[in-house]
Order: structure tokens, then sequence, then C-alpha cells
């Protein structure tokens, strides 16, 4: 680290030391914010602050079958998300990078709406239920493929690029799940360009 932006490995590194002493404290489990990870690479708030990044990394740690969402910020990214991660950690976290999508005829990517989880994460009462955009959940645990190219590809306007169906967290009274996948882009916060 050289004391300017933080950079993912800084995060990852982070994490994992966090993980490393908590277990030497033979913790069965850590709860870690966005904001305390932040902090321990410096810089949070402030100018030049990567929340988005640090909250990627939580997720890419985060292993739907032991570690548990706390706290989940209404964008998905920010100051406020918590983690209970089980410990120790043994290779908890998930290879997606194994199946490589056939050149040009489609890409694959992460799903917004469960940040790559495969889990209905949005929703703290489903967590453990697959992720309900078509396509992912149990079949692509958190991926998706589209047809073509990726640059044929911008930021879903329905949702913003989140993945969410804009309104649905409006509905709180109801009974059952509180967010759903955007309808326009199925989650993957992306459509096409045309
Ligand atoms: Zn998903
Ligand atoms: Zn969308």
């Amino acid at each position: 680290m050289t004391g300017d932006i933080p950079e993912k490995a800084d995060f990852e590194k982070a994490l994992a030391d966090w993980f490393r002493e908590a277990e030497k404290e033979e913790n069965i489990f850590v709860d870690i914010r966005a904001d305390d990870l932040h902090a321990r690479i410096g810089d949070y708030p402030g100018p030049f602050h990567r929340m988005a990044t640090c909250c990627e990394v939580m997720y890419e740690n985060y292993n739907p079958a032991v570690d548990k969402i706390l706290q989940f910020p209404p964008k998905g990214k920010g100051a406020s998300m918590e983690i209970r991660y089980a410990l120790p950690r043994v290779n908890a976290v998930p290879d997606t990078g194994t199946t490589l999508a056939t050149p040009a005829k489609s890409f694959t990517i992460k799903c917004e709406y469960c940040h790559g989880t495969g889990r209905d994460v949005r929703n703290l009462n489903a967590q453990q239920k697959p992720c309900p955009a078509f396509g992912c959940g149990a079949v692509k645990s958190g991926l998706h493929s589209l047809p073509g190219k990726q640059e044929d590809y911008s930021s879903c306007k329905k949702c913003k690029g989140s993945g969410v169906k804009p309104g649905s967290t409006a509905k709180k009274q109801q009974v059952g799940n509180i967010y759903l996948p955007c309808p326009d882009c199925n989650g993957t916060g992306l459509t096409k360009t045309e």
C-alpha cells in the first residue's frame, strides 16, 4: 500500500488479516461492517474512498452456506453493509471463474441482483433461497450468460444497473419478498444497446 487510493488487493488483505486475528482468538464467527473494514486501510470517509470495492470484496468472501448477511444497504453497496463470517475460513471463496463462455457468441457476467452469490441476498428473510432472477439461482449460481458481446450492452435504464425492480421496496407490508429482480434486465443490470 502506498497511501494512494486503496486497491481491491488492499481490501482483500485487510479482510484476510481480520479473519486471521479473529481465528487466533478462537471465535466461531466475526461480524464485519464495510465501514470498519474500509477504516482499516484508511481514507474513509475521505476523498478517495472506495466503498463499492470494499463491499465487492466482502461479497466475494461471502459463502451463503455458512455466512450470514446482517445488514444489506438499499443499493447493495454501502458503509452499513455487515456480514457475519463463520470461522475458521476454509477455502470459503467459491471459484466462479472456471466456466468460460464461448468467445463472441455469449459472455458471462455476475448477477447484479444477487451480487454473484446465487442466493436471494436482497431479502434478509430469504438469504438461503436461490436467486429469483431467471437462469441464476440454482442453475448458474450467481452468473448470467448473455448473448453477443459485453460491448453491445449498457446499464439497464429501468433499474439504473442495480438489477432490482424499481419500487419493489415500497411494498414493505406485503408478506414475502420485498425485493425482486428487474424485469427488463432479469437482474443482470444490463440491457442491449440498440
Ligand atoms: Zn442472481
Ligand atoms: Zn434492470
